[in-house]
């Protein structure tokens, strides 16, 4: 794992996902959860529908947004800034907060398991804890009556 880590260490491609999964990668490469997706693919590695891309490799004349025609769209435009994705934006920061950088996302993604796990935990113990008041409750009840 070490060696895969220093030899990303040069890499000069794909620069922005190496960076911000490299720190992480061990507990990247474990994680049990978390599958990629086409579309998280394309985002985490700005290969897909974004103008600068495309435009790279001679689908597009220029890196323009179609969105929102901001002059370079890219998956970072897309995630952080392109009006015509306010609404799933607004969905994304209410899930994992408002910093959308790729690293933070990439904490988000591996710490999803935990978020899901502690919300569980919480509700089985708010859940334990209402069955215990109930229980109290029928037992004042049967010792007034
Ligand atoms: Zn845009």
């Amino acid at each position: 794992m070490e060696l895969w880590v220093d030899g990303l260490a040069g890499a000069e491609h794909g620069v922005r996902t190496i960076q911000a999964i490299r720190p992480r990668l061990h507990q990247w490469s474990v994680r049990k959860y978390g599958s990629l997706t086409f579309r998280i693919t394309q985002v985490l590695s700005g290969h897909g529908c974004f103008g600068r891309y495309l435009c790279r490799i001679g689908r597009e004349e220029t890196a323009s947004c179609h969105g929102c025609g901001a002059e370079e769209d890219t998956a970072q435009h897309t995630l952080e800034v392109c009006t015509a994705w306010s609404n799933e934006r607004r969905t994304l920061v209410t899930e994992i907060g408002g910093d959308l950088s790729l690293p933070s996302v990439i904490d988000a993604m591996l710490g999803i398991f935990l978020f899901v796990l502690n919300k569980k935990v919480g509700w089985i113990a708010k859940s334990l804890t209402m069955e215990q008041k109930r229980i109290k409750d029928v037992e004042k009840m049967n010792k007034e009556n």
